[in-house]
């Protein structure tokens, strides 16, 4: 495994790798690998020629108040990881060279990003979106890896990758959880003892309602109320949001029909956590 740093180091590599027909197989990532970011490297290489991972964490995506300047960081760590699986590249570029005085660019996918996280962490998605935008420009990737735990940006990306005619195939891999269904997250390092019980009310919420719905039940308002319930009995729980939408617009839904996404957004003490299923 290389690790580069520079990105016009990194560019060179990948535009060789492109001219002898290499397949790129690329996951985009803030670091401190869990075994989620871990299936998707996993995966990267598995269905690729030439497979690389980034760690970056992207100042633009946070707002005011964030973790930014707390969010954990184990360089080291990470590139053993990297290193164990065998993967081809790990990126680590600096934010000075990604964001230099000056910069100007940033994209801004409309209507899918006005919902969910993106109503209460304005701007996020333009920070994603920018960011994945110039490391696609960066490593040239045929393939692109994201994690459904993080549905929305999953869908952000393939929208933008559709709108800007990008020739790169976006695949979305399952939720890797604990052994108690707590999604995996570096953000879980942040959560104390208790935090860390009272955090898989999260999943425990979202299995009620997907049982609720196998169940036959039609009306999200009623999942809504015992979904809240579960979260709400628990005093160091704050919920952001839990919505019951369509999985290609993320417009809340009326009735239960088809093919619907359940995400949430809750707050454990300081830490917010977000999860979600699809049911059909
Ligand atoms: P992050 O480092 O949190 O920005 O995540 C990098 C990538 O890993 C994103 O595509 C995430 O959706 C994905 N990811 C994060 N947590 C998980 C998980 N528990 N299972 C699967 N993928 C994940």
């Amino acid at each position: 495994m290389k690790v580069i740093y520079n990105i016009r180091e990194m560019q060179r590599v990948s535009e060789g790798h492109r001219n002898s027909q290499m397949v790129i197989g690329f996951v985009p990532t803030m670091g401190f690998f869990h075994k989620g970011h871990i299936s998707l490297i996993k995966e990267a290489k598995r269905i690729s020629d030439i497979s690389a991972a980034s760690i970056f964490v992207n100042p633009v995506q946070f707002g005011k108040g964030e973790d930014y300047k707390v969010y954990p960081v184990d360089i080291d760590g990470d590139i053993k990881k990297a290193e164990e699986i065998g993967i081809d590249y790990l990126f680590i570029p600096s934010a000075s060279d990604i964001y230099p005085g000056g910069y100007k660019t940033f994209i801004d996918v409309k209507k899918i990003t006005e919902s969910l996280c993106g109503k209460s962490r304005t701007g996020h998605f333009r920070g994603v979106a920018t960011i994945v935008v110039k490391l696609f420009n960066i490593i040239k990737p045929h393939k692109v890896l994201l994690g459904q735990k993080d549905f929305q940006q999953a869908l952000v990306i393939r929208e933008l990758v559709k709108d800007l005619n990008m020739d790169i195939d976006v695949i979305v891999m399952p939720t890797i959880r604990e052994r108690d269904g707590l999604a995996m997250s570096s953000r879980n390092s942040y959560l104390n003892k208790r935090e860390r019980e009272s955090a898989t009310l999260l999943y425990r919420s979202l299995k009620l309602a997907e049982r609720m719905i196998k169940d036959g039940e039609k009306s999200p308002e009623r999942i809504l109320s015992e979904m809240k319930n579960i979260i709400q009995r628990e005093d160091i729980a704050d919920i952001d949001y839990i919505s019951i939408c369509d999985p290609e617009t993320l417009q809340e839904i009326d009735r239960i029909e088809g093919k619907i996404l359940i995400a949430l957004a809750v707050f454990i003490g300081k830490t917010r956590l977000i999860d979600n299923i699809m049911v059909s």
